[in-house]
């Protein structure tokens, strides 16, 4: 892309209605605009990095076997009565009535929506194990919608719901969702923490809420930091393995790491040495449920078990916060000047800065750069206004991403061009193809 023809409306002042790093930041870079109170239109290089994340979810659920589907924002009140939480959700739930006076609401989340889908279409218990998911628009009235992304009221999320035959298989499902989600975190360069949660509105017994150590986060948060030190890293995982996905539970949900809902003082200061106490704030990005037969009882969505009677499936719903992950990600990783993308969520991979725009061997330098970059299927942004270098160089730290190459006719002379790292802010010249190199 050059930056002369994309969308990029860079703002110069700190708009003041943001408290939190990521929320200036993403309104600097001109990822987003806010259209309503917590209601956002993601702009082009915020929809690339939403867009990239979005991916991310995606291979890691096909990896574990999750099959990906999508359904509608709107759905009707009716299936909310058979639940039941028509009437619990409270004020979080956007309520709409359509033209013939129906009720109707703006889906929070999908439980009943997919329950519905499944009773009408599975009856056998051949037919399980079963896990589906969707990556769609959610609303929810939140009291104080705040810090941008984080929590708005209008968000995008992935979520999944196993269907299972009985509990332990439902807990394998559990068990690999944790899996699945430890895998995607680390993809976006962030370590997430799985901890120990309430189970709130959703119901019932197993939840883990995943954290992102940050200290604007909302949720207090008590763990050993011992798990701070363990990674997943590149594994190989065989997903139906209910042995292997147990495991990387046990390993990674052995040690203290619960959020202010479940701690308990006691227990955390007789299982966790002293000098390894910590008390933080985080981030939710994730959570995944075992809730058992809640929905499936309460709308009958049963299957004809191996002994021909009717069985009530067993149901877990695991969601991730794609949207909210873009200020995660912003709050986990960047300084004083700007964003600093991970590799795995980059709106581009490399910015290339002409200093000399107009100068018939720079400029032919940087041409040669972005058609080199581009062949080998990355994805380069080629800074080819007619600017001062310094606001290009600030404009790049501001949108942060991971390599910059500077040409000039002073470097070229010398037939080289500067590669800086983001990340370290460390320079070195090289000849236009070894940064290539180093880059792909
Ligand atoms: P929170 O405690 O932050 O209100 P939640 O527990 O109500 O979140 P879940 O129902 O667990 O949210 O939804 C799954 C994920 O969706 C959350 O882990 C979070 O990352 C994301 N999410 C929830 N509410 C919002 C929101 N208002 N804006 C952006 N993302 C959200
Ligand atoms: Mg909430
Ligand atoms: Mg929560
Ligand atoms: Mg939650």
């Amino acid at each position: 892309m050059r930056l002369s023809r994309f969308f990029l409306p860079v703002l110069r002042e700190t708009p003041a209605e943001a408290q939190i790093v990521s929320h200036r930041l993403m309104l600097r870079a001109g990822m987003i605009k806010q259209n309503a109170a917590g209601i956002y239109s993601w702009l082009p290089l915020g929809f690339k990095v939403l867009r990239k994340i979005e991916n991310i979810v995606h291979e890691e659920q096909a990896r574990a076997g999750h099959i990906a589907m999508l359904m509608p924002t709107v759905q009707s009140a009716d299936l909310w009565r058979e639940s039941g939480r028509y009437d619990a959700y409270g004020d979080e739930l956007l309520r709409i009535r359509d033209r013939h006076d129906r009720d109707m609401l703006y889906g929070p989340t999908n439980e009943e929506m997919i329950t519905d889908i499944f009773r009408s279409h599975v009856g056998s218990y051949k037919d399980l194990p079963l896990t589906l998911y969707h990556i769609q628009w959610k609303f929810r009235d939140e009291m104080r919608p705040r810090f941008g992304v984080m929590r708005g009221r209008e968000f995008f999320m992935k979520d999944g719901y196993n269907f299972d035959l009985s509990k332990e298989d439902a807990l394998h499902a559990y068990n690999r969702h944790l899996v699945t989600y430890l895998r995607t975190y680390e993809r976006m360069g962030l370590q997430a923490i799985p901890m120990r949660a309430d189970s709130g509105p959703i119901g019932g017994d197993d939840t883990h809420e995943f954290l992102v150590l940050a200290e604007t986060g909302e949720s207090e948060v008590f763990y050993d930091s011992a798990v701070t030190d363990l990674t997943f890293g590149d594994r190989e995982i065989d997903y139906d393995s209910v042995a292997q996905c147990a495991g990387v539970l046990e390993e990674f949900t052995s040690k203290y790491a619960r959020t202010d809902e479940t701690h308990d003082q006691t227990v955390f200061e007789q299982q966790v040495p002293q000098e390894r106490r910590r008390t933080a704030r985080g981030i939710e990005v994730g959570q995944i449920f075992y809730f058992g037969t809640k929905y499936s009882d309460a709308m009958g969505a049963t299957v004809q078990g191996p002994d021909g009677k009717p069985t009530p499936v067993h149901m877990g719903s695991h969601g991730i916060g794609v949207s909210r992950l873009v200020g995660a990600i912003i709050e986990a990783s960047h300084d004083d000047k700007g964003i600093i993308w991970p590799e795995g969520v980059t709106p581009f991979h490399c910015g290339i800065v002409n200093l000399k725009q107009g100068d018939a061997e720079a400029d032919a330098a940087c041409e040669s750069l972005y058609a080199g970059l581009t062949a080998l299927g990355l994805d380069p942004l080629y800074d080819d206004r007619d600017e001062r270098a310094g606001g290009k160089f600030a404009t790049m730290d501001l949108i942060g991403l991971p390599w910059r190459i500077t040409v000039g006719p002073r470097g070229l002379k010398n037939g080289v061009v500067e590669l800086t790292s983001r990340r370290t802010g460390e320079s070195e010249e090289v000849p236009p193809e070894e940064a290539v190199k180093k880059i792909a």
